[in-house]
């Protein structure tokens, strides 16, 4: 099964669509920014100083490549298929968002854009775009609901530290929604010199291509280390799907190896019910949401369904349309675990391993665990998307410190 007649890992159309999910529906005024972004897009993917550069950041100031990490004392604990982590965890501000906002930020200085604006829920993605503005001296606007501002303090405090521009939204629920809402109209205000920046697989075109793409590094890393370790290609690679950017990233480094199954891992909180889950590929069905067609968890008129997890960053009720097109072509299958089977995950990465994971990277885990009790043998190889220090309240609060 070749790339080709796979039909798999490849680039979308020229509008944009991954089969049928995916495309640009954009208000008029937007049209010609994004066409613009495209257009420079597909300049700097093959000019050599921009990669050169990204290189140069990734090992200098991100400190890639990130190890693949043998996970033993929880392999044994769990039945015998031998665990490996893929540590983007110690990717540089905790997680693999600095990936594609490092990217994001380098194209706009090649674009010559001043400003980078965005839209934040728990923090995570306005904390790895301010860091990209300081390091590229781009001024930073977070839009961010003032709900979410008054649960977030410390992500907060970071973005403002880093020099960026915290702006409250106060209209609406006030939480992610709205953000976005508010995030795009600064962007149509102004779209000369400044440039919105998505912080996952989803969106317009391109963002979609784009954001992937920038995350593509942890794939590539990840397969030349597991069989420098091992010898051999794992059987099995997982990851956490909220809009599916760190899925992708680990993903697209492995459609072309038939012999390895791929799974991403959605959260199924509190269980199947409406408003209790954030399961997109299981409950949704086909929808339009911030200007792309996807898998949408949705109320009868179409609106986006209320959506839950313990873990902020995957409580996002579209999913990317790539991981929407792979579904259907049955290339990667995709799963779930609920907030207690995350907890219990947690909790055995801290005491077994010495690893404090981010909630989304342990629904990741809960499934390796899973599936490494089902099969009892083999390798399965789990993208640890993050590290869990920003979750440190929520899990004393509501879980206390894991004893048994
Ligand atoms: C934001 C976040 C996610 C979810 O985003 P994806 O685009 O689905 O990868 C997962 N893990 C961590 C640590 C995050 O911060």
């Amino acid at each position: 099964m070749d790339r080709q007649t796979a039909g798999l890992g490849q680039d979308p159309d020229a509008n944009g669509f991954f089969g049928r999910y995916g495309g640009m529906f954009l208000p008029p005024q937007l049209e010609e920014p994004f066409a613009e972004i495209i257009e420079a897009y597909h300049r700097i993917a093959n000019d050599a100083t921009f990669i050169n550069e990204l290189r140069m950041i990734r090992k200098t100031f991100q400190g890639r490549p990130t190890p693949v990490y043998h996970a033993r004392n929880l392999s044994l604990k769990n039945g015998g298929a031998q665990i490996y982590l893929k540590r983007e965890d110690l990717n540089h501000t905790g997680a693999h968002k600095l990936n594609h906002c490092m990217g994001e930020g380098l194209l706009a200085k090649f674009m010559g854009k001043k400003k980078l604006i965005a839209e934040t829920g728990a923090g995570q993605h306005g904390v790895a775009l301010a860091t990209a503005a300081a390091y590229f001296g781009l001024d930073c606007e977070i839009h961010m609901g003032e709900v979410d501002i008054a649960k977030q303090q410390p992500n907060v405090l970071r973005m403002r530290l880093l020099g960026a521009k915290v702006v409250p939204v106060t209209f609406g629920l006030r939480t992610l929604k709205e953000a976005v809402d508010s995030a795009f109209e600064a962007y149509l205000a102004d779209p000369k010199n400044a440039i919105y920046c998505i912080g996952s697989v989803v969106g317009p075109h391109p963002f979609p291509l784009m954001v992937r793409d920038f995350q593509k590094v942890v794939g590539i890393e990840a397969r030349e280390q597991f069989l420098e370790m091992t010898g051999n290609l794992p059987d099995a690679i997982c990851a956490c799907v909220g809009g599916g950017s760190n899925a992708m990233g680990l993903f697209s480094g492995f459609l072309n190896d038939p012999t390895v199954g791929i799974y991403g891992v959605e959260p199924l909180g509190r269980g199947p019910g409406v408003g209790d889950n954030a399961a997109t590929m299981s409950y949704g069905r086909e929808g339009v949401i911030h200007g792309f067609r996807c898998y949408l968890l949705q109320n009868e008129d179409g609106s986006p369904a209320p959506v839950y997890s313990c873990a902020s960053g995957l409580d996002y009720p579209g999913v990317g349309p790539e991981h929407c097109y792979l579904k259907d072509a049955g290339r990667v299958s995709y799963v779930s675990c609920t907030d207690g089977e995350c907890r219990d995950a947690f909790f055995q990465l801290c005491r077994l391993e010495g690893i404090i994971p981010a909630l989304e990277s342990a629904h990741a885990v809960a499934f390796a665990l899973k599936k490494a009790r089902e099969v009892g043998r083999g390798t399965i190889l789990v993208n640890l998307s993050g590290r869990g220090d920003k979750d440190m309240d929520y899990v004393i609060e509501n879980w206390g410190i894991g004893e048994a």
